[in-house]
């Protein structure tokens, strides 16, 4: 799967991708992730990629010129693929597990992120959807873009470990968060009170343990 960011600052992810699962999915060549930087598409000596808003008010907003350039060049021309072009925006649809599982289908997916007051609003024209990470306003699009990434790859088959992590994960069900877990020591103590494990973790009943796990997964309230 093909992802390609478009940012002003192509540099500010590196780091994330370079690590754990993100890492290994591309070295696995399950994911490609490329970013590119929108002052490419500029023109002027200044590579200008903002301006004031028509009508007043304050900050600036991303000119529509290169954006519109970028992604003539970005998107991919085979017809076959089944690709979206996403602006990342607080004004968007609220991205959740569902829509991960439908974008891990695709095949390619650019995503145009935002800074300052936002973008032009023609954008809407050359994109297929507007997504939100939450409602709340982030400086820019880039950790948008980034969890989009995350949450995807981690269900494309042998990105992780073990499969069985991805199916039983919170939110793989609308509204089910998974179960309670817990590692060694079986007893640990906290401001003098001892905390067990559950008795039932430990009995190495299978069934007792799926019907325990069962029950103790929550609805989201
Ligand atoms: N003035 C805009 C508004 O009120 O909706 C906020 C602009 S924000 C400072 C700059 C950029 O950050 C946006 O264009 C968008 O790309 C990104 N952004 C901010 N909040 C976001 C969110 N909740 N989800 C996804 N992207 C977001």
């Amino acid at each position: 799967m093909n992802f390609k960011i478009l940012t002003i600052f192509p540099e500010i992810l590196d780091s994330y991708f370079s690590e754990s699962i993100i890492k290994r999915a591309q070295d696995k060549d399950l994911i490609k992730i490329q970013t590119y930087g929108l002052r490419d598409w500029t023109t002027d000596k200044h590579k200008t990629v903002d301006d004031t808003p028509y009508g007043g008010g304050a900050g600036m907003v991303m000119k529509i010129e290169p954006l519109y350039k970028a992604l003539k060049s970005l998107k991919s021309k085979d017809q076959r693929l089944k690709a979206k072009t996403v602006l990342l925006s607080a004004k968007g649809k609220t991205w959740n597990q569902q829509l991960a599982q439908k974008y891990s289908k695709l095949d390619e997916v650019v995503f145009v992120c935002g800074r300052y007051e936002g973008v032009d609003e023609r954008i809407k024209k050359i994109i297929d959807e507007e997504i939100s990470i939450g409602d709340y306003v982030l400086t820019g699009g880039e950790l948008g873009a980034a969890i989009m990434i995350d949450s995807i790859t981690r269900l494309l088959p042998g990105a992780l470990g073990n499969a069985e992590s991805a199916i039983q994960e919170s939110h793989s069900v609308p509204g089910v968060l998974e179960y309670p877990q817990y590692t060694r020591p079986e007893v640990f103590e906290i401001d003098g009170k001892k905390h067990r494990v559950p008795k039932v973790l430990l009995s190495g009943n299978h069934a007792e343990i799926e019907k325990w796990r069962k029950e103790k997964s929550k609805m989201k309230k």
